[in-house]
């Protein structure tokens, strides 16, 4: 039996980041930069006001303060997105906005609420005066340029996954496109006789599809384009049929048949069509996994996951394999899940030296997580994947871990609902 680290190494080794394409900034969401990005201009461009109030020199305003206004003589305004063609004299301010540059001649901006602005107004007297009431330091307010970001330098590397944050800073550079790994397009095919699609009613013997939904749902959150190719049944002509539908993919999902029931027939035509190797991997769920490359008819080799057929074995099995591969192509290096430390509330049961990820729901209390098994823990309880929020290990060399032991939890998302 292989270990899950070897497995993850087998499979990790056949992916590599995806080809580039150029995609409008807001799409870029959610995936990685494919090129440094070095500014082409000084962030904010030019000095600037942080405030609304008045441009002045400080040397006019040394030693000003309350019983103490230093008045100066208020020549022009300037708003945000003009530049003044005025500039600041010894004696005189410019009404400024927050946003607007800097007038020549000024060097520090006074605050309307450090003016006697709202008295001059409520006597009925014009403001082309002002008195400033607090002696400022040098520089006070102004925002100057290249603060942020100076022309010319490195602002975000290949490499970086975009985030809203990312998005922001390659606009304020005036980018409205960037480059980034594509998505891989991932082929999703579910097997055996017994599925019948959801929406349609359900025959006697038979259960609902649920893989494909919450594959094709988890290749999405992962950052991959998911394509469905439905249900093949347990037979050679279809499974074939079916296979022959994957040209183009970057990553093949089957799940069921790579187990030892009479019908698992998708090992004899994986291994017909490609080179697979059929793994039992010392893990509980999802034992049983196939991991291989199908030749296309180009003779190209597209990677194949086979992840078994019980719903949780499923999804565990893809968030151990696939979507690190997934965010692999899509040009990420972190690949893993967060990974926190919790106190577990009631045992985790280990009997065959698997490792055992059991799903949980995860809460924290006085800064402490706990750990709590999400129901019934069978690989076909599926119930309980959607209510928990992280996988808790028992390693294979226990044979378990008791309430109250601090464990491993790998946090599948993070919850706001359960933070108490
Ligand atoms: P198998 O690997 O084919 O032996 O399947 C193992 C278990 O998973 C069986 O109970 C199947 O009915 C179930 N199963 C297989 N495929 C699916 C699917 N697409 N959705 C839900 N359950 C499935
Ligand atoms: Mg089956």
């Amino acid at each position: 039996m292989l270990s899950v680290e070897e497995a993850y190494q087998r499979i990790i080794a056949c992916f590599s980041p995806l080809d580039t394409e150029t995609v409008p900034l807001v799409e870029a969401l959610g995936r990685v930069l494919a090129v440094d990005i070095s500014s082409p201009l000084d962030l904010p461009p030019l000095a600037n006001s942080a405030m609304d109030g008045y441009a002045v020199r400080r040397d006019d305003i040394g030693g000003a303060g309350e019983g103490a206004p230093r008045n100066l003589a208020v020549i022009g305004l300037v708003a945000a997105g003009q530049v003044s063609s005025q500039a600041v004299t010894s004696g005189t301010a410019i009404r400024i906005m927050t946003g607007a540059p800097i007038p020549a001649g000024s060097d520090t901006v006074v605050p309307f609420e450090e003016t006697d602005e709202v008295q001059r107004r409520d006597s009925g007297q014009t403001l082309d005066q002002i008195g400033v009431m607090a002696d400022l330091p040098l520089g006070c307010n102004v925002r100057p340029a290249g603060e942020d970001v100076s022309a010319g330098q490195m602002v975000l590397t290949a490499g970086t996954p975009v985030r809203a944050a990312e998005v922001g800073v390659l606009a304020s550079l005036g980018l409205d496109s960037a480059v980034v790994r594509r998505r891989p397009v991932v082929s999703i095919l579910a097997t055996g006789d017994e599925l019948s699609p959801a929406g349609s009613p359900l025959e006697p013997g038979k259960i609902y599809d649920s893989n494909s939904f919450s594959v094709a749902a988890s290749v999405l959150a992962s950052g991959g384009s998911p394509r469905l190719l439905g249900v093949a049944r347990d037979n050679l002509e279809d499974l074939r049929s079916k296979l022959e539908q994957t040209a183009g993919s970057d990553l093949v999902i089957t799940s069921a048949g790579v187990s030892k029931g009479d019908y698992d027939i998708v090992k004899d035509v994986l291994t017909e069509r490609g080179e697979m190797n059929f793994w039992s991997v010392r893990m509980r769920p999802a034992k049983p996994l196939a991991f291989g490359h199908l030749k296309d008819g180009g003779g190209t080799a597209i990677p194949l996951l086979g992840l078994p057929g019980n719903p949780v074995s499923a999804m565990v099995a893809f968030e151990m394999f696939a979507r690190p591969a997934i965010r692999t192509m899509l040009g990420y290096r972190r690949l893993a899940r967060p990974k926190v430390e919790g106190v577990l509330t009631s045992p985790i049961f280990n009997y065959d030296g698997r490792r055992v990820y059991a799903r949980v729901e995860v809460t924290r209390k006085d800064g402490v997580y706990y750990a709590s098994p999400a129901g019934p823990q069978g690989s076909n309880i599926l119930t309980s994947m959607s209510r928990a929020n992280g996988l808790a290990i028992c390693p294979e060399d226990l044979p378990k871990k008791d309430s109250g032991e601090t464990v491993e939890i790998i946090m599948l998302d993070w919850n706001e609902e359960v933070d108490v």
